[in-house]
């Protein structure tokens, strides 16, 4: 039963994390909504949960700082309980061709979207272990399993959540921890909003069910994946695309 049970999403004042964190404590879980740096939008994310009737506490903590996030577990633990879902959302894009990326966007990129899940997996293995029960959820990208010029950096680290989350998903396993991936396609979020708009028609017009996803659509699977309904899928990559990766 996921009701009573507390969830870690990163990247959850905005877009997917948020969707995700609403749909989490729709099922009745209390949740760590993680942060970088926009304190509003958590805090009405925060506001929204709680009017549902659960716990729910901001944490603003950079998902890149190894250190940082080990703190930030314990603190969470401390205030919500064990860690039961652990979601990582928390992305960023750096997007330019390969022939004029900077080192330091390449970097930023890897830090956030590909060492950030590692940090939060690091820091609450040991406590999943001992729960013997347990869910880890990463965001990836369709881009992760096609590649995407422009995107070098962020499909490198979206390609690497995959084989982070399998490689996870083996050792916990006999536990009975599942460690699965989201593989969205495009999803009308502040990210996907900063394209130019003929940019975002050429995308739509490639997507077989005709429009951009919605947060929405992603947290539906999420929720799905934390419940224990999901119990007997591990591993698995699963695409919220309207049919874009086929
Ligand atoms: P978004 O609207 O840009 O929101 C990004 C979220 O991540 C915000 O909550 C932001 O916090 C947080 N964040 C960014 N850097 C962080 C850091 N260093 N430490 C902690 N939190 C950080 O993004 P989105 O579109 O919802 O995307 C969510 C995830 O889905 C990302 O991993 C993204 O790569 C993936 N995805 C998105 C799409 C899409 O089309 N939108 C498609 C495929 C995959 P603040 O609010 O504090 O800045």
């Amino acid at each position: 039963m996921m009701k009573g049970k507390t969830a870690l999403v990163t990247g959850a004042s905005r877009g997917i994390g948020r969707a995700i964190a609403l749909a989490l404590a729709k099922e009745g879980m209390n949740l760590a909504v993680v942060y970088a740096g926009n304190a509003a939008a958590a805090q009405e994310t925060v506001q929204s949960i709680c009017a549902l009737g659960v716990e729910a506490k901001a944490y603003a903590c950079d998902v890149a700082d190894y250190d940082a996030v080990g703190a930030l577990c314990k603190q969470v633990v401390a205030d919500l309980g064990p860690i039961y879902a652990l979601v990582n959302n928390a992305g960023i894009t750096r997007d330019r061709l390969a022939a004029q990326l900077r080192q330091e966007d390449f970097d930023a990129v890897i830090n956030v979207n590909l060492k950030g899940a590692f940090h939060f997996i690091r820091h609450t293995y040991s406590g999943f272990l001992r729960q013997r029960e347990g869910r880890i959820l990463n965001i990836t990208s369709v881009v992760g399993l096609s590649g995407n010029a422009g995107q070098a950096n962020y499909a490198a680290s979206k390609a690497g959540l995959i084989g982070l989350t399998k490689s996870v998903a083996k050792e916990l396993a006999p536990r009975g921890i599942t460690v699965n991936a989201i593989a969205p396609g495009f999803i009308d979020t502040d990210m996907t909003r900063q394209m130019p708009q003929a940019a975002r028609d050429a995308l739509t017009a490639r997507i077989p069910l005709g429009r951009l996803g919605l947060a929405q659509d992603v947290a539906d699977l999420a929720a799905f994946l934390c419940s224990e309904r999901a119990s007997y899928i591990t591993g698995a990559v699963l695409p919220v695309d309207g049919g874009l990766a086929m």
